[in-house]
């Protein structure tokens, strides 16, 4: 079991009030290299979501009050080369002076998020950040904080690309090394799941490498939590090609949507359906065909993943969940990240905040992001392991 991570909540932040069901975007979220062209609607539609008695405020893992550090993070961030883009601002590699550890820092506007009407959802973003602290298969943020422009979010910074990526290079891969992967995604979901969160838009584009090859579920951007037990929702998110037959027919759906999105990402790693039979034993074979098909059911109720034990299915007899979950699977491939010198003139913080000056945002306005800040200090003054 992980400890339960020390977190603080940052000066500036009240805990939010429960605000009760909730509208959601209708987001199709696609990469730039992804399956179908990237299309983003905003069109609103009422969640059927009931209240929660925890309210909004909530995450898996409680805030406490004791910090070990002199500085706030803020202070000691220095901000360096642009990772990647969001749909609301950028990803940059910040250094924390104090520990020499590099975060992946995203870097959202409020005054986007709010002309979108997406504020709502990077509030759930952030909560399962937090809470992804408690999975090795989850990418986790350690901070998060706000200036009066812009949110930002401090994660780890994985620098060995996407599992996209990964595919492209390796082609389809041999059943050892889908089985591992699998695993490792199997490991991340039912976290996940455990939580009350579905991700909706899992895809090789939104599961990151480590540099030990281990991977990791990102991008909680679509994300619905307090999905406990018969919950259901019906807005509709994700990115074709992914998405269960229920969210695209506009039914009500539950977690099963995940399971469905994973069996279209282990089909996409295992060898054609031509080339079972000339490449598996005939176990492989139909250990492979029948997880595929189980995952890809047309029914959310018959699907594995929510019907039976998925861990227990045939094509999974040969792992040692413990061991996968100690992270002591061997991975069958060893990346090389990517070298990239820090920037010779890296911002502080009070730079980027005088490129914000001019931003105005009603204080009703700023009381959406309240909530919004934590610091976990406990990973956070660790040095990082070489
Ligand atoms: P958005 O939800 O706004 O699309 P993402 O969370 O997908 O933003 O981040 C945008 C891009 O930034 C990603 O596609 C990825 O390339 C990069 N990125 C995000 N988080 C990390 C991270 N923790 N480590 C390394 N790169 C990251
Ligand atoms: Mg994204």
């Amino acid at each position: 079991m992980s400890p339960t991570p020390v977190m603080e909540r940052a000066d500036e932040d009240v805990i939010a009030q429960s605000k009760g069901p909730k509208n959601r975007r209708i987001g199709l979220d696609c990469s730039e290299e992804g399956k179908t062209p990237s299309i983003k609607t905003n069109i609103q539609k009422k969640e059927d979501l009931q209240e929660d008695p925890r309210g909004s405020g909530y995450s898996g893992v409680r805030p406490t009050t004791s910090s070990t550090s002199s500085h706030s993070i803020k202070e000691r961030l220095l901000f360096h080369h642009k990772i990647g883009s969001g749909g609301f601002g950028k990803v940059l590699m910040a250094e924390d002076t104090l520990t020499r550890r590099q975060f992946a820092v995203k870097i959202i506007s409020k005054r986007a998020l709010l002309a979108a009407g997406e504020d709502e959802d990077v509030m759930v973003e952030r909560r399962v950040l937090q809470l992804a602290t408690g999975s090795p298969f989850l990418v986790h943020a350690d901070f998060s904080f706000q200036t009066k422009g812009s949110l930002f979010l401090g994660m780890e910074y994985m620098r060995c690309g996407d599992f996209a990526k990964l595919l492209r290079k390796k082609g389809r891969l041999d059943i050892t090394s889908a089985r591992f992967y699998a695993a490792e995604l199997v490991c991340g979901i039912q976290f996940l799941h455990s939580k009350g969160v579905i991700h909706r838009d899992l895809k090789p584009e939104n599961i990151l490498v480590a540099d030990t090859g281990h991977i990791k579920i990102m991008d909680y951007g679509l994300a619905l939590d307090n999905m406990h037990r018969d919950r259901t929702a019906t807005s509709y998110a994700g990115t074709m090609g992914y998405m269960a037959p229920e969210m695209l027919d506009k039914k009500e759906y539950n977690a099963g949507v995940d399971w469905y999105s994973f069996g279209v990402i282990l089909n996409d790693m295992l060898p054609s359906k031509s080339a079972y039979h000339r490449t598996l034993s005939d176990e492989s074979s139909s250990g492979a065909k029948d997880i595929i098909k189980q995952l890809l059911q047309k029914d959310p109720v018959q699907r594995l993943g929510v019907n039976g034990n998925i861990r227990e299915h045939q094509f999974f007899q040969r792992i040692d969940w413990v061991s996968v979950e100690a992270l002591r699977m061997d991975p069958p491939y060893i990346p090389v990240p990517t070298k990239r010198n820090p920037s010779s003139h890296p911002l502080k913080l009070q730079n980027i905040e005088a490129a914000e000056a001019r931003c105005s945002i009603t204080p009703e306005d700023q009381a959406r992001f309240r909530g919004f800040s934590f610091v976990n200090w406990e990973t956070l003054n660790k040095t990082p392991a070489q």
